[in-house]
């Protein structure tokens, strides 16, 4: 149908320019090693950080409920999907980040959407850092308010736009609060004192940080030592914890709101009750297992050292993300299939992920990564860079 032929040349438009993805089949589990397109590669390309997704103790709290809870939950929560499952992860993930209460969504990104796009309106303001995950700034685009994006970071950029949006009813800041694509943390400490001057609400997203920083794993937020009684928190169970779904969390009141007004929440199908039981043992995994995240955090420093003494630019990574930033779209592609062929899974970066002239390699570390496994990626990096 000639109706649709534009498709088929802006693909191959992004073929020209070397921007063109292919889906991929995994088989197997994720781990430090996959299956990847029926090949075995080495894993620096999942957001498995604690390594829980293919542990046993997660498959088998599923086994263990299907009998009773069954797969499917039929309805959205607010119908009859919330299980008792859900009840009680939303206890026990109020308990672990210190809050009132807590709301699961079916993804992190149905939770950022909704949380976002239910806070503020079109009498109102949102201030977003430009390196915010797609789900965020689809929130903000969603809510109507007017939008305001500040550099990467630029706190002093933040002020001047919060000084010039004035008439506003209300204002929110929403931040990532670990980057995913660079591996740096926003300066929260520093975010929190500015929403206090401006009484404006701020909006934190612990997607990747979740489980791996702070003393108990709590995030970044804790990390950082942020008071965070004026934070809104939103994370993911499906990185770090290794389920699926998303959260929320926060007041009573916010709860409650988030429940009654975000349409991401009131018209999805509830998540399966199993994939609660597995976030909940993987709570009980964060809790007993700090050596998942101490190591962890070893082990990324020890890294980036090694990067930073070949000559390579890690940005301002501080974390278990790790860029290595090439540039050009087409050489990063180029050493990420080197990688492959000895046997290294990277993924690369591209465009539009990152701006134009920013791709990159994006390595993560795992906690189920061993230190054979890391100086076999520094000396392949070596011999492909030299
Ligand atoms: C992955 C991610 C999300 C979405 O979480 P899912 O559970 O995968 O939908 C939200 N925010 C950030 C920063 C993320 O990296």
């Amino acid at each position: 149908m000639p109706v649709y032929d534009w498709i088929a040349d802006a693909l191959q438009q992004r073929e020209s320019q070397h921007l063109l993805r292919s889906l991929g089949v995994r088989s197997g589990l994720q781990g430090r090693t996959i299956i990847l397109n029926g090949k075995p590669l080495l894993n620096f390309g999942s957001n498995d950080y604690l390594g829980l997704a293919g542990d046993e103790r997660l498959s088998r709290a599923a086994q263990e409920c299907l009998p009773q809870v069954g797969w499917g939950t039929g309805a959205s929560p607010l119908i009859q999907g919330r299980t008792t499952l859900h009840a009680e992860l939303e206890r026990q993930l109020a308990e672990f980040e210190a809050c009132q209460s807590a709301l699961t969504f079916s993804s992190g990104f149905a939770a950022n959407l909704g949380a976002v796009a239910c806070l503020v309106d079109k009498q109102d303001a949102v201030f977003s850092d430009a390196l915010n995950h797609a789900s965020l700034i689809d929130g903000c685009r969603l809510s109507g308010a007017a939008i305001h994006i500040y550099q990467h970071g630029d706190m002093t950029h933040l002020r001047s736009l919060l000084q010039r949006e004035t008439a506003v009813r209300r204002r929110l800041i929403v931040t990532d609060s670990l980057f995913s694509m660079d591996g740096d943390f926003a300066p929260l400490a520093e975010l929190e004192v500015i929403a206090r001057e401006w009484n404006a609400m701020l909006l934190v997203d612990e997607a990747h940080a979740t489980g791996v920083w702070g003393a108990s794993g709590r995030g970044a937020v804790e990390h950082l030592q942020v008071v965070d009684e004026l934070l809104i928190r939103v994370g993911t169970l499906s990185k770090a914890l290794g389920s699926l779904g998303g959260f929320v969390v926060g007041s009573h009141s916010l709860v409650q709101w988030c429940a009654n007004q975000a349409r991401s929440y009131v018209f999805s199908t509830a998540a399966p009750a199993a994939a609660c039981a597995t976030a909940i043992t993987a709570l009980g995994i964060v809790r007993d297992e700090p050596q998942r995240r101490t190591n962890l955090q070893r082990q990324s420093e020890d890294l980036r050292k090694r990067l930073q003494a070949m000559g390579l630019s890690t940005g301002n990574s501080a974390s278990q993300i790790m860029p290595i930033i090439l540039g050009d779209a087409m050489q990063t592609l180029h050493v990420a299939q080197q990688l492959e062929m000895r046997g290294l899974f990277v993924p690369a970066i591209r465009p539009p992920s990152v701006p134009v002239g920013a791709s990159r390699l994006r390595i993560s570390l795992t906690a189920a990564h061993r230190d054979d496994d890391i100086a076999h990626l520094v000396d392949s990096l070596r011999e492909i860079l030299k």
